[in-house]
C-alpha cells in the first residue's frame, strides 16, 4: 500500500459571497464525510465539504486498521473509492471468538455462509489516500480546507447559517442541508442542541502492526478477557493489526512498556491460537467511549457517522455504521430529486424518512458492539459460566451465527442499495 502522501487538491470552485445558499453544507471531511461528499457526485447539487485539519490528510487517517464489511466493500467499489487503494486489501475468511478462561468458542467460516470473505481489512491511513484520490476527480465539489465550524445562527426557516473560520477570518455560510460528519465530540451536534448519552467503558485501546511467526491466513481473532477485548485483524503486508484493550488505570503502564514487554502482554492475552509473535510496531492509544446522539435530524440538519454515534471499536463496526448513515442520506436525497428536480434537500419530510430509515440498523449495531465490549468487562465469577454458555450456544446455532454474520457483513436492517452485493438481484 502507498507510503507517500497524496499530491494537494486542486483548487475547489471558490465559495461565493454569504448570499449563497449551499444545498448541503458537509461539515468533516473524516472518513464518513468524505464518503458521503462522493456518495452525492453527480447529483447536481451544490456541496460544500469543511474540514479543519490541515496537512495533507485529516489526523483521522493514521495506522488504524479498518475492517470493511462486506456491504461497505461493494459501496466503496460502487463508489469508484476501491479501485484508488495502493495495495489489494487482506480479506477476512474466518472470525474466530474465544474468551480467556472459558471454554466457549465461535469460528466463524465465510465460505460456510456462501461468501469468499466477511470483509477486507485496510489500513485508514491507506483508505485516506483513497477518498482523497477520489475526491480530487470531484472538480464540482468546493472544499474549504482548513475550515472550521464554529457556530449556528438563528436562521430563516429556508436555511441554516453557520459561521466559520479559515484563512480568511470568520465568515458566515447558508444551507440548506447541514451535515454534521465532525466526529465523536461534533461541535455541530452542540450547536443543534442535540443531547448526548455517553457510556465510559474505563479501557484504552492500544494499536499496532504485529508480526507473528505465523503469516495471517485470513482468520481475525477476537479475544474476550477481563481486561477487556483485544483483536487480531490479518493485514495484507503479512502482519497483523492488533487492537488490544486495558483497563485504563493500566493505561499509564502499557504505554510506558518496551516492545519486548508489549509484545510478551500481547501474546498473554492471545495465547498461541496466531502464532508466536515476534515484533510489533509504534502504538497509538485511544480512550473507549461510547457516545450515542439523542437524535439524528433537527430542522434542516442530519448527524452521520461518529457524530451520531461513536461506539466501542471492538465489533469493528463505528465506520461500517456511519457509511451506512450517509449512503442512506444521499439515496434519500436523489428519491426526492428524481421525484422532482427542485426538491429541498433539506426539507423536513426527508429528513424524517432518513431518520426512521437508520433506526434499526442503528440500535443492533449499538447493541452488538456494546454487548461484545461489555462481556468482556465484568469478571465476577457468577457470570462466566453464562458468557462460555453464550459462546458455545453461539457456536451451535446456525440461526444465531447467520445474524453475527449478517452484522458482521453490514446487512442490518434497511441497507442502502450501493451496499447489496452487485452480483445479486435485488
Ligand atoms: C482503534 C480504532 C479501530 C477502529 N476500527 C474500525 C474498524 O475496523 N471498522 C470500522 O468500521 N470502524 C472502526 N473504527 C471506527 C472508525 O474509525 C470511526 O467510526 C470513523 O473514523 C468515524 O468517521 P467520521 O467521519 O464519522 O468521524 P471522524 O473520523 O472522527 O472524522 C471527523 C472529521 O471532522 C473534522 N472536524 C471535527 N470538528 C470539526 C469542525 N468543528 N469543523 C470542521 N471539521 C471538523 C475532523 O478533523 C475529522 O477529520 C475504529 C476506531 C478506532 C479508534
Amino acid at each position: 500500500m502507498t507510503t507517500t502522501d497524496p499530491a494537494p487538491a486542486p483548487p475547489a470552485p471558490a465559495v461565493q459571497d454569504p448570499s449563497t445558499t449551499h444545498d448541503v453544507v458537509i461539515v468533516g471531511g473524516g472518513l464518513v464525510g468524505a464518503s458521503l461528499a462522493i456518495a452525492l457526485e453527480g447529483s447536481g447539487l451544490d456541496v460544500v465539504l469543511l474540514e479543519a485539519s490541515a496537512g495533507a490528510m485529516p489526523a483521522v487517517f493514521d495506522q488504524r486498521n479498518l475492517s470493511f464489511a462486506e456491504a461497505t466493500v461493494n459501496a466503496l467499489a460502487a463508489l469508484g473509492v476501491m479501485r484508488h487503494l495502493q495495495g489489494a486489501p487482506a480479506p477476512i475468511r474466518r472470525i474466530h471468538v474465544s474468551r480467556a478462561g472459558d471454554f466457549g468458542r465461535v469460528v466463524l467460516e465465510a465460505g460456510a455462509h456462501g461468501r469468499e470473505a466477511f470483509g477486507q481489512v485496510v489500513v485508514a491511513r491507506d483508505f485516506g489516500h483513497a477518498l482523497e484520490a477520489r475526491l480530487a476527480e470531484m472538480p464540482g465539489l468546493r472544499r474549504l480546507r482548513p475550515a472550521r465550524f464554529l457556530r449556528l445562527e438563528d436562521g430563516d426557516g429556508a436555511a441554516r447559517v453557520l459561521w466559520i473560520a479559515d484563512a480568511q477570518g470568520e465568515r458566515t455560510l447558508r444551507t440548506r442541508l447541514l451535515v454534521g460528519a465532525d466526529g465523536a465530540g461534533s461541535a455541530v451536534r452542540g450547536a443543534l442542541g442535540i443531547g448526548i448519552g455517553t457510556h465510559d467503558y474505563a479501557q484504552t485501546l492500544f494499536v499496532a502492526r504485529l508480526q507473528a511467526d505465523r503469516v495471517p491466513d485470513g482468520t481475525a481473532f477476537e479475544r474476550l478477557g477481563d481486561d477487556g477485548p483485544a483483536a487480531l485483524l490479518p493485514r495484507a503486508d503479512r502482519h497483523y493489526g492488533l487492537v488490544l484493550a486495558v483497563p485504563r488505570t493500566r493505561a499509564d503502564e502499557v504505554a510506558a512498556m518496551d516492545e519486548a514487554a508489549f509484545v510478551q502482554l500481547a501474546q498473554r492475552r492471545f495465547g498461541w491460537r496466531a502464532g508466536r509473535f515476534i515484533a510489533c510496531g509504534p502504538r497509538t492509544a485511544y480512550p473507549a467511549v461510547r457516545t450515542v446522539a439523542a437524535a439524528l435530524v433537527a430542522p434542516r440538519a442530519v448527524l452521520v457517522g461518529n457524530a451520531a454515534q461513536a461506539i466501542h471499536p471492538v465489533g469493528a463496526q463505528g465506520f461500517n455504521l456511519g457509511l451506512r448513515d450517509a449512503l442512506t442520506l444521499a439515496e434519500e436525497i436523489r428519491a426526492a430529486r428524481a421525484a422532482d428536480p427542485a426538491a429541498d434537500c433539506g426539507a423536513a419530510g426527508l429528513l424524517a424518512r432518513h431518520a426512521t430509515r437508520r433506526v434499526e440498523d442503528r440500535a443492533r449495531t449499538l447493541a452488538f458492539s456494546d454487548g461484545l465490549a461489555r462481556v468482556t468487562a465484568n469478571s465476577a465469577p457468577l457470570l462466566r459460566p453464562l458468557r462460555s454458555l453464550g459462546l458455545l450456544a453461539t457456536g451451535l446455532s446456525a440461526s444465531l451465527q447467520a445474524g453475527l454474520v449478517g452484522g458482521a457483513m453490514g446487512y442490518r436492517g434497511d441497507v442502502p442499495a450501493l451496499c447489496r452485493d452487485p452480483g445479486v438481484a435485488a
